[in-house]
Parts: C-alpha cells; structure tokens; sequence
C-alpha cells in the first residue's frame, strides 16, 4: 500500500488519469495490487474509477488527492487502532438515520441489481479532507458492499441515466442534484419514515399500517 501511494504521488500526480494496466506494471509480480489501491480509501486517498467519474473509461483510473501519509511511522497504526465501541456504533447508525452514506441503503434492505443480497451496516474510520486541506477522521454508517469498495461491476449506461434524471420529477430531480453538490444521499422526511417503521416489531408495524389505511 506504501509503495502503491508513493508510486501516485511520484509518478501520476493529483488530478492525473492511470490505467490498471500501468499501475500493474509498476509493480510486477504483486498480487493484489488492486486491494492495496483500494485500502488507500480508509486512509483518505480519494482514486476515482468509472463509477465514480463518468468521463473514465473502464480501465481508467483517476488519482484525485492524496490522503494521509501512510508511509510514515505510526500513521497508520494511530488511523486503524482504536476500537469503536457499541455505544458509539449506535449513536453512529443514528446520525446516519441507519443508511450507508455512500449509497443509501438501509439495513436489512435489498440492493436493487440483486434479489438475495442484503444490506449489512457498519461503522468504519473514513478519513475525510476537509474543506481546508486537513484531513480528520470520521465515522461514518455504511454497507457491506461499499465497505468492501465494490459496487457492482455492471457498468453504467450513462444514456440511461441522463435520461433517467430528466424523467424524474422537477422536486425529485432538485433533490438529486443537491445529493450530488453534497456528494451523499440525505435522508428526506420520507426516508426517515420508512427506516423507522421498517425497525418496529413485525405486529406494530401492522398495527402502524391497518391505522393508516382506515
Ligand atoms: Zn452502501
């Protein structure tokens, strides 16, 4: 992981595109190099790929900025070390009115391109750079999936999707695009609804629904 965000720094430069192609290259004979790509993610590194940035192609990667210096003494140790407790867990969840941040989903709930896959939540340390440069470590709620840095491989139909947006509702489509300046989804009144009565016992949540049918 070191050499792979020493190797970004030196020889691909903020803001630059890569392939996986060239960084494999860099590192012949590694196995697994694409992990250490990606667990530079839990230390600040921001390294779009097409899913990310619809103007890469799929062998396309982008370094965007550099995030801790994880090849000095004790950084990464100090990023990793501390446990979170449950008490902590739980106000985390809370905050994050219990949906990953990064996609949305709730807990329990199934991820659209796939029928038998649930949402397991959990608290992980995001390094996040702030608006000044610095970069502080935060908890944040998110799923199993996007934890893991793997989305689904479908790749995306930007066509589609313009067309899409356009088709949603002006009020929908207002709130899609302050999702997008915000760079998450935030939970509208809607949402929180839906994830709180999705957290009753199966009776009141019956109870909740035969009330509000008649
Ligand atoms: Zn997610």
């Amino acid at each position: 992981m070191i050499k792979t965000a020493l190797w970004l720094v030196s020889e691909i430069g903020e803001g630059n595109i890569f392939t996986k192609e060239q960084h494999r290259d860099a590192f012949p004979g590694i196995s697994q190099a694409d992990r250490r790509m990606r667990d530079l993610r839990d230390f600040g590194w921001v390294i779009h790929t097409n899913t990310d940035d619809i103007t890469l192609r799929s062998e396309e990667q982008r370094f965007v900025t550099a995030g801790l210096p994880v090849w000095e003494p004790g950084v990464r140790r100090r990023a990793t070390s501390s446990s979170i407790s449950a008490k902590q867990r739980k106000a985390i969840f809370a905050a994050d009115d219990y949906q990953c941040v990064v996609c949305g989903i709730a807990g329990g709930e199934v991820y659209l391109d796939a029928a038998n896959d649930t949402a397991v939540l959990a608290v992980t340390r995001r390094s996040v750079r702030l608006p000044g440069g610095a970069v502080q470590e935060k908890l944040v709620t998110e799923c199993k999936r996007c934890r893991a840095g793997n989305g689904t491989d479908e790749p995306v139909d930007v066509a589609r999707l313009l067309s899409d947006i356009r088709n949603l509702d002006e009020t929908e489509r207002a709130r899609l695009m302050r999702w997008m300046e915000r760079g998450r989804r935030g939970a509208s009144p809607i949402d929180r609804a839906w994830t709180r009565y999705r957290r009753l016992p199966a009776d009141s949540r019956d109870a909740v629904f035969k009330q509000l049918r008649g």
